[in-house]
């Protein structure tokens, strides 16, 4: 990689969306992350970035593939465990791997100040941070809408763009027991501020000036940067800092489309200055000690207010809406789904929605009709047994799943397996 000793005095600033977009959807904006990510992975580079783990905390792990990578896709509103990623960057660099480290602005400064020289083979990417909610609070969040809903929770959506569009911000939580709540009440506390973490308050990077080579964000301010450009289904803000970044841009202009900008255009609150610590704080943290998160909900999180209530509906799934085997299919297995209808389509959200899963490969045998709408479907013949743990029948017809039952084993696929959860129609 080109050398990232010339930072740019003001950045080279785009505002850029992913040409694919099936990744846009799985992505928080525009989708540049897995751009980016994918060019070092193709040069045989390894990408570090923050995943939701099983029992969904934020932690910062290696990945050395795109499923791996995948699952670092979406905003987690949350802290970061940075376990012990530094030094495995490091023994990466020595070996002469090339590396993407991604996460905050702190964690990337973090890790140029852990490193100390200068390694060819690094390259950095920093999100415009907010700032990061308190792991606890959240932890307390999770629990409190497990006891309201009766059951375990077995996916999170901070910000689900697939059914509120990407300039809203509602977090979508599913139950094992078939509920889906869409609530407001941890964004409510985000960005109350009360609960972000002391350091967020002195930011150094709340200015323009970043520490990764490349800044990625979302795009606000979009429609009149570049009226026309916005879908509601996502768009990065770039923002490139030196010649690194420059170099890996071009790299991955094939991929995306892309329109430059001005800084001015681009401003938003987080590239001024560090939010105000607010003077409720003390409050808060007393309250939260002390009281229950119910109470917590209602005082901070205008859970209870009649606007509120509203979006922080519960709903008991419709029988059209399939929850995906979670029984059936333990965590940390690499899945192939078969079938690109509505019950395809529900599973491919689900797993999509930083669970502790890998989608290794989705076919159907009507794939090009799929496949023109921008799902990334594949042909039957396209089933390698070596991609995959289970492949999933995605199908409600009995008749139906037989008859998928039988292409997938033709190919030998033993049966353990195939798996089909659903009996609806006979
Ligand atoms: C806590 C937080 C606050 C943010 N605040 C703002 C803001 O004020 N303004 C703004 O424009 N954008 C903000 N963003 C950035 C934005 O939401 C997107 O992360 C960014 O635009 C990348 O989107 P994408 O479509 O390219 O990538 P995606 O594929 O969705 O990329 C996800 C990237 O974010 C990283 N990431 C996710 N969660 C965390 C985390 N908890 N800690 C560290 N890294 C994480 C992953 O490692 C990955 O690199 C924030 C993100 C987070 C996590
Ligand atoms: S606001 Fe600043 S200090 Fe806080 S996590 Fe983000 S980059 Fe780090």
């Amino acid at each position: 990689m080109a050398d990232n000793s010339h930072q740019f005095d003001m950045p080279l600033v785009f505002a850029v969306k992913h040409k694919e977009l099936a990744i846009r959807m799985s992505s928080r904006s525009g989708g540049v992350f897995t751009a980016l990510s994918d060019y070092v992975l193709e040069e045989d580079g390894v990408v570090y970035g923050c995943i939701l783990s099983d029992d969904f905390k934020a932690v910062h792990v290696r990945a050395e593939n795109a499923n791996e990578r995948n699952r670092m896709r979406g905003s987690k509103y949350i802290q970061s465990d940075l376990r012990d990623v530094f030094k495995a960057v490091k023994a990466d660099l020595e070996c002469g791997r090339k590396v993407l480290f991604s996460g905050t602005s702190c964690q990337v400064a973090g890790l140029r100040s852990f490193i100390q020289k200068y390694y060819e083979g690094l390259f950095c990417t920093d999100i415009l941070c907010h700032g990061v909610p308190s792991p606890k609070v959240w932890e307390e969040y999770l629990a409190w809408q497990e006891k309201k809903n009766s059951g375990k929770c077995t996916a999170v959506d901070f910000r689900n763009k697939a059914e509120h569009g990407w300039e809203a911000h509602i977090e979508t939580l599913t139950f094992i027991n078939r509920k889906k709540v869409h609530s407001e009440v941890f964004k409510t506390l985000f960005y109350g501020h009360a609960i972000l973490r002391p350091s967020c308050y002195k930011c150094p990077y709340k200015n323009v000036i970043h520490p990764g080579d490349i800044t990625i964000a979302d795009y606000w301010g979009i429609d009149k940067a570049k009226p026309g450009f916005n879908d509601n289904k996502g768009v990065s803000l770039v923002l490139i800092n030196n010649n690194l970044g420059e170099s890996v841009f071009k790299a991955v202009k094939g991929n995306i489309d892309y329109k430059e900008c001005s800084i001015e255009d681009s401003m938003q609150p987080v590239l001024v200055k560090p939010f105000d610590e607010p003077v409720e704080r003390v409050h808060f943290w007393s309250d939260f000690y002390k009281k229950d998160f119910e109470y917590v909900s209602k005082k901070y999180g205008g859970y209870g207010l009649e606007n509120n209530n509203e979006k922080q509906k519960a709903e008991i799934l419709s029988p059209d809406f399939f929850v995906f085997p979670y029984e059936k299919v333990k965590s940390g297995k690499r899945i192939c789904i078969y079938g690109a209808g509505n019950v395809g389509e529900n599973y491919y959200v689900q797993l999509n929605q930083n669970r502790d899963y890998q989608i290794t490969g989705w076919f159907d045998s009507n794939y090009k009709k799929y496949s023109s709408i921008g799902f990334p479907i594949l042909s039957a013949d396209q089933i390698d047994e070596n991609d995959f743990d289970y492949i999933i029948i995605a199908v409600r017809n009995k008749t139906a799943a037989e008859e998928i039952r039988a292409i997938i084993s033709q190919k030998g696929i033993s049966d353990e397996k195939i798996i089909w959860d659903i009996i609806v129609d006979k």
